[in-house]
């Protein structure tokens, strides 16, 4: 399921749709804006159907998206797969009973949650958000969809930065990862 998979094509267009803004949100780090590939009608699409092609068919009963941009991939991914949509959010935003999860950020740390009751057990379960980098947020939400009884069949992002790790993380937890570019550095 890595971007070997893609047409050369594709995996072009869908890079050359991705602005890079350096230095942002601190120097060094090169921020991957997917705004523009959002604004980006056939891009957008290609990259929906593309991270869904692998699951086409199958049985899905829930995406789970990482907000924010997991929730716009998430949701354009559920409604082609048939299948509902659960939000993982920031501490303190989600208004009923929650499961919450702490995770290391480069500097120190932040917490998540997901509603107690987004799924229910056994509910095959994948994971979507615009980027992996070192994969800490990504293993974070798998923790809490497990946690509340979700089978997390996969997990999917557009653009993977595999010096940093996240992917292969990932997948040493038993968990099929879908990515469609890569791009060097961090
Ligand atoms: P990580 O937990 O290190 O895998 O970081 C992944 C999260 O941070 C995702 O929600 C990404 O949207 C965001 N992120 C990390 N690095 C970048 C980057 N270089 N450009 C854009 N977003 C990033």
């Amino acid at each position: 399921m890595d971007p070997s998979t893609l047409d050369p094509r594709t995996r072009s267009a869908l890079k050359d749709a991705i602005r890079t803004i350096p230095d942002y949100p601190k120097p060094g780090i090169l921020f991957r804006d997917i705004t523009t590939l959002l604004g980006d009608a056939r891009a957008f699409r290609r990259a929906v159907d593309e991270l869904v092609h692998p699951f086409a068919g199958g049985r899905i009963d829930q995406v789970a998206g990482i907000e924010a941009r997991g929730f716009i991939l998430g949701g354009a991914i559920a409604h082609q797969l048939s299948s509902g949509f659960v939000p993982i959010r920031k501490k303190g935003k989600l208004p009923h009973t929650t499961v919450s999860i702490a995770y290391a950020l480069e500097y120190g740390t932040d917490e998540m949650e997901i509603h107690s009751d987004a799924v229910k057990p056994g509910d095959r379960v994948i994971l979507v958000d615009d980027l992996i980098a070192t994969g800490g947020t990504a293993t974070a939400a798998v923790e809490l969809l497990r946690r509340i009884g979700a089978e997390v069949v996969a997990a999917c992002f557009v653009i993977d930065l595999p010096e940093l790790g996240g992917a292969d993380r990932l997948r040493a937890l038993d968990l099929p990862v879908r990515t469609l570019i890569e791009f060097e550095g961090h």
